[in-house]
């Protein structure tokens, strides 16, 4: 299961720009305009998170974070507050309508990622464990499903298990025995050859279309997921 994020903005370009960037990231992004409109949405789906503009036409982003927070099955979603002003005041009076995180706007992309993931992390760790992404790539542990640029590749059962063993950690380098280790198992009889030709069926499946290489081949010392 991907997490679902509501984003209530009404800033067109905005709204286009982060609900782009969530996406690449796996999530599913529900947009709403007004607070009225984000109330029903947030009460008829219980998002993962809900990421909330200061200033809407209808009302203003603090009202909405209120009435999620004094209901007792909406208060636990994460809200994350964008506000385009940056006095210390209004941060305050955010977070005490228990607002859980504050972004300015302008803000930077992969702040804002950072954000959203480590609040979702805090509520739902078991969220972002369902899923690995590395550049393009992206492995879905619930349904053993792997993509590369949203398109879907099919791997061999110790493929997939390497690829979901090196997303963990990307760009380190794993010896040859580490990857024994940690993919076959400890106790089985594999000789180290035999990750070599894994790891060459696993390059060939994911570099499609001869993309970036995703795996780099370290001499003498491994292999890692790089670009
Ligand atoms: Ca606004």
């Amino acid at each position: 299961m991907l997490a679902n994020v509501l984003l209530v903005e009404d800033e067109k370009s905005i709204v286009t720009l982060i609900k782009y960037n969530l996406e690449k990231e796996g999530f599913k992004v529900f947009c709403s305009e007004t607070g009225e409109d984000a109330l029903k949405i947030i009460k008829e789906k219980i998002p993962d998170l809900v990421i909330l503009d200061w200033m809407l036409p209808d009302t203003s982003g603090i009202d909405v974070c209120r009435q999620i927070k004094i209901d007792k099955k909406l208060k636990n979603i994460p809200v994350l507050i964008l506000t385009a002003k940056g006095e210390p005041d209004d941060k305050i009076k955010g977070l005490e309508v228990g607002a859980d995180d504050y972004v300015t706007k302008p803000f930077n992309n992969k702040e804002l990622l950072l954000r959203v993931k480590s609040l979702i992390k805090r509520s739902k760790p078991s969220l972002l464990e369902d899923l690995g992404i590395f550049k393009d790539l992206k492995i879905d542990r619930i349904t053993k499903k792997v993509f590369r640029e949203n398109k879907e590749i099919k791997l061999g059962p110790i493929e997939y298990k390497l690829l979901d063993f090196l997303i963990k950690s990307p760009q380190r380098v794993y010896s040859r025995e580490q990857l024994l280790n940690n993919v076959w198992g400890e106790n089985i009889n594999v000789e180290s050859r035999t990750v070599d030709v894994h790891i060459r069926r696993l390059r060939k499946a994911i570099n499609i279309d001869k993309k970036n290489d995703l795996i780099r081949t370290v001499r003498s010392s491994g292999y890692s997921l790089d670009s």
